[in-house]
């Protein structure tokens, strides 16, 4: 069982080209095969206190979470547990209600992605502690403290609250069905490009950029691609690789207090895509193959990212992704938009129609008849 423990949180500091730098960091990060049947003892280390809500997804990770319950019951925690269907306002509203009657001390997000981000939200707006159990790897957001949620004013993700601990569990996630760790290795292949918009916006436009969190997030990407081989053949032992750099992503989120070293042009395409095809495909599918895009345009090695997504069996194309050609140009096209603070390779203007179609084309995403 590997076990990771960082034990730095609030790091304060004066930099010398920018305000108050304010960096939370998970108190705890366990990753390992069973380390679900521990929870009790990390929390009572950690000295958290009742009463626990935990907010699941509505498939099987509802039993997941009450075989938690049960585990913190038994070492005498009040523990609640709610179902979510949707990460939306309306299932932050009900699991706020339940939280705040209950004046719960700690909110536990455990499940895929949805749960998550309603649990990590509602401990922000309580200021309550936020532990994040997930129970597969599809997108860094497990450790990140923002979350994504339908029904606000964006479609990319908002300010959140950063895990207290995370509890991988190696086995669950092994588990889950493959498409979502494959998802999340497309997710973490995005930082390639994420960290080379950053670096465009610092260049061209004077932000601030962190040398240290575009590290960080640059090495879960080539985390992703060194040991695809592994990964391909599933199992704990790609869990554990792709829990390792999803977890890498989220911190150097934290580092950098906002998305910047992991979301980029590639992420604005992805979401793009969700507005005009309702979110066809799963996120970090997406987000791999707005990659594969991307790098063209930063004239970087896009054929070798494409060369490991299809490795691993992750989308490529239009087709793979459920959506027709038109889709992703019209995509492509409006991307820019999306979050127009948000200087990438795409500029001010985005593409136009023709650059759109020559690029899908060029790099394979769209077939040549159109
Ligand atoms: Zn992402």
């Amino acid at each position: 069982m590997l076990r990771i423990a960082i034990n730095v949180v609030n790091v304060v500091y004066e930099m010398r080209y920018r305000k108050t730098h304010v960096i939370d960091l998970p108190k705890r990060i366990v990753v390992g095969s069973g380390v679900r049947k521990e929870i009790s003892k990390h929390f009572k280390s950690l000295g958290l206190e009742s009463p626990i809500t935990i907010v699941t997804g509505s498939g099987p990770t509802q039993s997941i979470g009450r075989e938690v319950r049960e585990h913190l019951e038994d070492s005498r925690f009040d523990v609640f547990q709610l179902e979510v269907r949707l990460a939306n306002i309306d299932s932050v509203s009900k699991v706020e209600e339940v939280a705040r009657e209950s004046r719960c001390k700690v909110i536990v997000g455990l499940g895929g992605g949805k749960a998550i981000d309603v649990a990590k939200y509602v401990a922000y707006r309580m200021d309550v502690d936020f532990i994040s159990v997930p129970t597969s790897a599809s997108h860094d957001g497990l450790v990140s403290p923002f979350a994504s949620l339908k029904g606000m004013n964006t479609i990319y993700s908002m300010k959140a609250k950063a895990p207290l601990m995370v509890l991988a569990d190696t086995e669950l996630i092994a588990k889950a069905p493959r498409r979502f760790l494959i998802a999340g290795c497309g997710d973490l292949i995005g930082k390639f490009t994420a960290v080379l918009d950053w670096q465009l916006a610092h260049k061209l436009r004077g932000e601030y950029y962190g040398q240290y969190a575009a590290s960080l997030a640059l090495l879960s990407a080539k985390h992703i691609i060194s040991l695809s081989n592994i990964i391909a053949k599933g199992g704990e032992e790609a869990a554990r690789i792709v829990v390792e750099g999803l977890i890498s992503s989220g911190v150097a989120m934290c580092i950098a207090g906002s998305t910047r070293p992991a979301s980029g042009s590639e992420h604005l395409f992805s979401h793009a895509l969700d507005l005009v095809a309702n979110f066809p495909a799963l996120h970090g599918e997406q987000v791999g193959v707005g990659t594969i895009m991307m790098a063209y345009l930063h004239g970087r090695n896009w054929s070798m990212i494409r060369r490991v997504l299809k490795k691993l069996g992750a989308p490529t194309t239009a087709r793979e992704l459920g959506v027709s050609n038109e889709k992703v140009i019209e995509a492509l096209t409006i991307a820019h938009k999306i979050r127009p603070e948000r200087y990438t390779i795409l500029g001010e203007k985005g593409l136009t129609r023709k650059a759109a179609e020559k690029l899908a084309k060029t790099t394979g995403v769209i077939e040549e008849e159109l």
